[in-house]
């Protein structure tokens, strides 16, 4: 079988981690390898509801291994605290079932504390970040000024190291923010703390995705957030740190040399968006307000209402070619089915201009929608499992979408449960 990547299309929460813990019944090794704990993945299956931040979310599946690759910004008190609760809900993770790569760089105490001190500087023109260090971590590890998970088990080193780090990162934390220095007490509480719990599960993991590719077993690679979040194809500078694309996935994941054969495509059946930055489809008032119940789009790591629009054919053709995807899983078609008519942002108008293509970044800021507006089947289609079984005006919905965004929607989702999917041959 085929590697895989499963990416977002738009601007992330499009149900990544739905289609992950779906289609991993296939796969032996799941790879999680860009970003961190900085947005949530929600999984629904037999064995509960779970907010995945960092974990890979294969990690329910018996036999399935689970990587947090080289890509990650890995921060060993969110991480622990998940695995925390994850494990309280009876899910076994052994170095077995889950395994951290010893190129990791680690998310430093003082990331976290940055990310707030510069969110709160530029304060209204702040954007939007959820304060979980990554944009601070990122920075820092393309500056070679973090550590590596596999410098745990060089305790001597590690120490000098990341006191030589504290005295750099000092020099920002008082001189540039005004705000009281990091200390070496606060350095050793956290190394004895949530590294030591993570440590048993750094190993090589490029060595053991070698060994995986060579026995030919079935590879997935997980991306966080969506194309428009690309550190270098997004909507700079409301990106993330890090590149959520496909063609990341073999370098952030500890395998190089993977060739990926399959990229799914998560979109959404509507937008939605979350924190600053444009937004052309946006939809305002009561409608949105109407939307954002109907989805129940509030942030898992947040908690934050969420910006609603229709489906924006422009940003998620643009998402799509980003990818290269394959194939589309199209989401929460479900929740559609209370609209009498369904809006899609068909076009952008740019300068007095309709256009199909996505702007640069500044000029987004202009760009207003044009919506056109598709009949609704106004039912419940959560329980249908059969393409033939949707009622026409959906499937002429969907298929509205794939012609228009070129490419071929494979998985249709109608609820967040495991077996709430169409799939269609
Ligand atoms: P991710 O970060 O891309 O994995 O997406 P999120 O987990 O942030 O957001 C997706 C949300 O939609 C989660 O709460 C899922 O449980 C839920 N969900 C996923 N697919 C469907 C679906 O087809 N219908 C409904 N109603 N909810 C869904």
């Amino acid at each position: 079988m085929a590697n895989c990547a499963i990416v977002g299309i738009n601007w992330g929460d499009e149900g990544k981690g739905r289609m992950v813990d779906l289609l991993t019944e296939n796969y032996d090794v799941v790879v999680r390898f860009q970003g961190g704990g900085n947005a949530g993945h929600t999984v629904v299956n037999e064995k509960g509801k779970f907010a995945l931040h960092l974990l890979p979310s294969g990690i329910f599946r018996d036999g399935v291994v689970n990587i947090l690759g080289n890509g990650v910004a890995l921060d060993p008190e969110s991480l622990w605290g998940e695995m925390c609760d994850v494990m309280e809900k009876g899910v076994a993770l052994t170095p077995d079932n889950l395994k951290i790569s010893d190129r990791a760089s680690l998310l430093l105490p003082w990331h976290r504390r940055l990310d707030e001190l510069e969110e709160a500087r530029l304060a209204d023109k702040k954007y939007g970040s959820t304060k979980q260090g990554i944009a601070p971590f990122y920075s820092d590890k393309y500056q070679k000024k973090t550590v590596l998970a596999g410098e745990l088990f060089y305790p001597e080193e590690l120490k000098k190291h990341l006191l030589s780090l504290m005295e750099w990162k000092n020099l920002t934390l008082t001189g540039v923010y005004g705000a009281s220095p990091c200390t070496e007490e606060e350095l050793e509480a956290w190394v004895n703390g949530a590294c030591e719990k993570i440590k048993p599960y750094v190993c090589d993991t490029g060595a053991f995705l070698k060994t995986a590719k060579q026995e030919g077993k079935n590879i997935l690679f997980e991306a966080q957030l969506g194309s428009l979040r690309d550190l270098d194809y997004g909507i700079c500078p409301y990106t993330t740190s890090s590149n959520t694309t496909a063609a990341y996935a073999p370098i952030g994941s500890g395998l190089p040399s993977a060739k990926i054969d399959d990229v799914i495509g998560v979109v959404k059946a509507y937008s939605t968006c979350v924190g600053e930055g444009p937004f052309v489809c946006e939809m305002f008032g009561d409608e949105a307000e109407e939307l954002r119940k109907a989805g129940f789009e509030y942030g898992a790591k947040t908690g934050r209402p969420r910006r609603v629009g229709p489906l924006d054919i422009v940003a998620t053709r643009y998402g799509v070619e980003v990818q290269a995807a394959t194939e589309i899983a199209l989401t929460k078609l479900d929740v559609l089915g209370y609209m009498e008519k369904i809006p899609v942002c068909t076009h952008y108008m740019l300068d007095g201009k309709v256009t199909d293509n996505f702007p640069f970044p500044t000029a987004l800021e202009k760009a207003k929608p044009v919506v056109e507006y598709f009949e609704g089947w106004g039912c419940d289609i959560s329980g249908v499992r059969n393409w033939e079984d949707l009622p026409e005006a959906a499937r002429n919905y969907v298929l509205y979408v794939e012609k228009a965004i070129g490419c071929r929607i494979k998985y249709v989702s109608v609820g967040p449960e495991r077996d709430s999917i169409i799939i269609r041959n």
